[in-house]
């Protein structure tokens, strides 16, 4: 037997890990952290946590986290320029075959988190040997949807990212770092990955 489920709108899901809850309740997130609405179990929401390594830890430490409702994560990709959509994409593509991915990491029936999260779903390289990287995941009630996320993304192609972003789209984002997150890294732009 598969320990992850087909059956959930043909989709694969496994329930939430930890590594996906919020570390200030050590539970799942429940609320947006941008509307601040109760998350529904019918519709799905994303998450996102960044980790960082300070200079004298060996340890990478939560550096911020955030859950967006369907509604918010929609209104903020409005935001960002055509552009910029087309840059990410077009980034992504270059870098990841979704479909042979998925195909190769739910080829066993077993799941194994890390082989989505571990590594960079860009460089390819452990997370673990990077000062920073961000995770994101997708998640429907208490179910971790396995597709283009969740993913893991080094600090190399934050900044790689960053680079393919408009002025009108970056200037969109630090707003949205400052209104809504105590510290973020520089590096990481939150949701356009
Ligand atoms: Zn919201």
């Amino acid at each position: 037997m598969a320990d992850f489920d087909n059956d959930f709108l043909n989709i694969p899901s496994i329930e939430v890990p930890k590594v996906f809850f919020s570390e200030k309740t050590n539970r799942p997130f429940n609320k947006c952290s941008m509307c601040g609405n109760l998350l529904n179990e019918f519709e799905l929401h994303f998450v996102e946590k960044a980790f960082g390594k300070s200079i004298n830890s060996k340890e990478h430490e939560l550096i911020f986290e955030y859950a967006l409702c369907s509604e918010c994560l929609e209104s903020t990709r409005e935001e960002l320029s055509e552009e910029s959509k087309n840059n990410i994409e077009m980034y992504f593509k270059l870098y990841v075959d979704v479909a042979e991915r998925n195909k190769k990491l739910l080829s066993k029936n077993h799941i194994d988190l890390n082989s989505w999260i571990g590594k960079c779903i860009i460089t390819g390289k452990p997370v673990s040997e990077e000062k920073e990287y961000v995770i994101g995941g997708a998640i429907l009630g208490n179910r971790l949807i396995l597709n283009v996320m969740p993913y893991a993304v080094s600090e190399k192609a934050m900044f790689e990212i960053q680079e393919l972003l408009s002025k009108k789209t970056k200037d969109f984002l630090d707003g949205f770092q400052k209104k809504f997150f105590r510290r973020m890294s520089e590096s990481a732009y939150p949701m356009v990955a």
